[in-house]
């Protein structure tokens, strides 16, 4: 049985003190144990901002990887080696803004992925500019007079794209955050989990104690996540284009085993397994190979 000392770095998190990302990191761990993983069974993939610091503080393997680009590396790690259990860590600036692409694509493929994204509604590590989820009139160093565009709505572009596990959690519930994200892992195709986590030093609007009043557990009000209308009418609820901040649903809000994943789709998979397991054609006869150069 894997402790959560297993997954202990020599590193202490950098994150500033009160840093949501603290309840996503503690979750994650947490997660990782109950499902009984091994720090060398899993690859968690990171991209840049306060998120992406992440990959020092977890001991698992790890990447790295550029901004924006969590899911395209996950991608091809999960094709190379699809019995890897793959974990793709973003922020919301980094997923949402210069990722939305890969996001909308890994989704409609469904991928047997989990993608966490710590969605603080501020760009953290360049100290304070309006990122993709930030709301509506937010003033921030990069929109002085306030943000004039909607917010994405990732939970509601998720389920449209053919995500097939869409949930939102709250750092500040770290028990809730704990049980979605063991879920989200153990389902089967690509799982998002948009995780509200207050950046304490940038984002003086969305509080701890601004979500405290108004974060909820769907499960708790009998949502069924198998029902796809419910679904989108618990995404449409925040945030919303009437201005409405009252309630911000939490928890699984959609679920379905219904489509098959990418990995066993893909007819070359299918034929010939995985890539990693493959022999190498060149190794075999290389001798062959060399005598059209000589
Ligand atoms: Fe967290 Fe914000 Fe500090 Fe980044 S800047 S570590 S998101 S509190």
């Amino acid at each position: 049985m894997v402790e959560r000392k297993d997954f202990a770095t020599p590193v202490f998190p950098t994150w500033c003190p009160g840093c949501g990302n603290f309840g996503i990191w503690g979750a994650l761990k947490n997660a990782l144990v109950e499902l009984d993983w091994k720090p060398e069974e899993v690859l968690i993939v990171y991209g840049i901002g306060c998120s992406g610091n992440g990959a020092d503080f977890l001991k698992t393997y790890g990447f790295h990887g550029l901004h924006g680009r969590t899911l395209p590396v996950a991608t091809g790690a999960k094709l190379s080696n699809h019995e890897l259990k793959v974990v793709a860590v973003a922020g919301d600036g980094d997923g949402y803004g210069i990722g939305a692409g890969h996001f909308l694509h890994a989704m409609r493929r469904n991928l047997d992925i989990t993608y966490v994204v710590m969605n603080n509604e501020i760009y953290g590590l360049t100290t304070g500019q309006a990122s993709p989820t930030s709301e509506k009139k937010h003033k921030t160093k990069s929109t002085p007079e306030g943000v004039i565009e909607n917010p994405i709505n990732p939970i509601a572009l998720a389920i449209a794209a053919g995500a097939t596990f869409v949930a939102r959690g709250f750092s500040g519930d770290v028990k809730t955050l704990t049980d979605i994200t063991v879920r989200g892992i153990r389902h089967k195709g690509f799982s998002l989990i948009d995780v509200m986590s207050p950046c304490v030093t940038y984002n003086k609007i969305n509080t701890y104690d601004w979500f405290k009043q108004r974060v909820y557990v769907v499960d708790r009000e009998g949502h069924d996540p198998k029902d796809l209308h419910a679904a989108f009418a618990k995404a449409m609820e925040w945030p919303n284009l009437d201005g409405k901040r009252d309630r911000v649903p939490t928890g699984v809000i959609f679920e379905t085993d219904a489509y098959p994943t990418y990995e066993e789709l893909d007819p070359s998979l299918r034929r010939f397994g995985a890539p990693v397991k493959r022999q190498l054609g060149v190794l075999q006869n290389p001798d062959e190979l060399l005598k059209e150069f000589y």
